[in-house]
């Protein structure tokens, strides 16, 4: 049991704060923490429960995480806030004392490039302070890394290929509307695509492969090959992965609004000057666009998320494909949030549980697929995502030949 400090009072956010203030056993006390208070008192008020409290933070000023650190004395914190304060987090921590987990590894603001680098750098200096920063645990990355980990221990002897399959089939009712932070969600997308294949990466444009996959309970959906950052962990620490890839469906409205804004430079991070003052083109199409919080309650439709991988299992070739399906309205049902947000703020929530019950507690910086997948993989449909898997059967899509 211990003090937890949630960063970010977003659709994740809220989602964390719900999740973790029902497990009182696991999180004694609870401090909401965002850059708007506001957005964390409606969060809490919603709660109800008077070991949930609030306050203002600027997660992009170390001295000011120190401080409030200081005060709360959290024995971990959970970052939703974005990745730009991933790092600055992290500092806070080795100053105080914290554990750490997020959902999204760091990118600095001015550059859309994001690799995990910058957090691996900081592996020795946890493991010397003896605390954890356990990396990218929402659903991709984080679901994506325990559900590979978990076929790896129980169907392969080796893994060779392994597929990452992301469907939204959603619809919230907006003409164009991003299921998480649309700046971080804009950036991701619009980046050159890379796959992983025979010991290097292989670079593609934006959006240009694309295929149909079959997603349980939903049909074939177009599905387009992203790079995605669980990718450069899993390589990492999987080896004899021959080819990783991710892919993420698109509705053609999406694709479209997405090129018209690319093309009259709305998507861009580089400043202009506008009646005498920088804007960057990105942040101000964000604050016209509708929240990921606020795309909750007419939501319909579900997503799909899972791993379709290949390799061999004593000697004989095997397939396995292991999936969650969530319902958007059921995530409303049970924390006024939609289903993206729910998909990855439940994981968090359980992986901090995880590090708190010392089932995943280890010094240093480490990847949930570094940690042990059984007692995440036997909890998690209990809190609202449970996984279904196939062995030997039908597969999401075969390129495989
Ligand atoms: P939102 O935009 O809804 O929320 C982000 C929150 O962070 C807001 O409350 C925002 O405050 C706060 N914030 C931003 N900057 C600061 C700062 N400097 N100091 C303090 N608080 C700050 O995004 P989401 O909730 O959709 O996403 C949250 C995180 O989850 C993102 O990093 C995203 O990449 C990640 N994510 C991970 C997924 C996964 O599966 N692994 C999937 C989806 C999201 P304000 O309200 O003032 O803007």
């Amino acid at each position: 049991m211990g003090k937890l400090i949630i960063i970010g009072a977003g659709g994740v956010g809220n989602v964390v704060a719900q999740k973790c203030a029902r497990e009182k056993d696991v999180f004694s006390k609870i401090l909401l923490a965002s850059r708007t208070k506001s957005k964390c008192d409606a969060i809490a008020a919603n709660i109800g429960q008077p070991h949930v409290t609030t306050a203002k933070v600027d997660a992009d000023n170390v001295q000011e995480l120190i401080q409030l650190f200081k005060s709360f004395k959290p024995d971990m914190v959970i970052n939703v806030a974005l990745p730009y304060q991933d790092l600055t987090i992290m500092d806070a921590c080795l100053e105080t004392g914290v554990h750490y987990l997020d959902t999204a590894n760091y990118e600095p603001i001015d550059v859309a490039k994001f690799e995990y680098s910058w957090q691996w750098a900081y592996q020795e200096k946890f493991k010397k302070a003896g605390l954890m920063a356990l990396l990218g645990c929402g659903f991709d990355p984080g679901v994506s890394g325990i559900y590979t980990a978990y076929a790896l221990k129980h169907h392969f002897d080796e893994i060779h290929y392994l597929d990452i399959v992301d469907c939204n089939a959603g619809d919230h009712g907006k003409a164009f509307a991003t299921n998480f932070n649309p700046e971080i969600n804009i950036r991701e997308i619009t980046q050159k695509g890379k796959y992983w294949e025979n010991g290097s990466w292989k670079e593609i444009d934006p959006l240009s492969i694309h295929l149909p996959i079959e997603y349980p309970n939903i049909g074939p959906k177009e599905s387009y090959l992203l790079y995605h950052e669980e990718l450069e962990s899993l390589v990492k620490n999987i080896p004899t992965i021959k080819r990783a890839r991710f892919w993420m469906t698109f509705g053609q409205a999406y694709i479209t609004h997405l090129q018209v804004l690319q093309n009259i430079g709305m998507t861009s991070i580089k400043p202009i000057k506008y009646q005498g003052m920088d804007i960057v083109p990105l942040q101000f199409l964000k604050a016209v666009l509708p929240e990921p919080s606020e795309l909750g309650e007419n939501y319909t439709g579900e997503t799909s998320i899972g791993c379709q991988i290949k390799g061999v299992k004593d000697g004989k070739e095997r397939s396995y494909y292991v999936w969650n399906n969530c319902k958007h309205q059921d995530a409303w049902k049970d924390v006024q949030g939609q289903g993206v947000s729910y998909t990855t703020g439940v994981p968090a929530m359980l992986g901090a549980k995880m590090m708190m019950t010392g089932k995943w507690m280890k010094a240093g910086v480490y990847n949930v697929e570094e940690c042990d997948p059984d007692p995440f993989m036997k909890e998690i449909g209990a809190y609202g995502l449970p996984w279904n898997e196939i062995v030997n059967g039908q597969l999401a899509f075969d390129d495989y030949k």
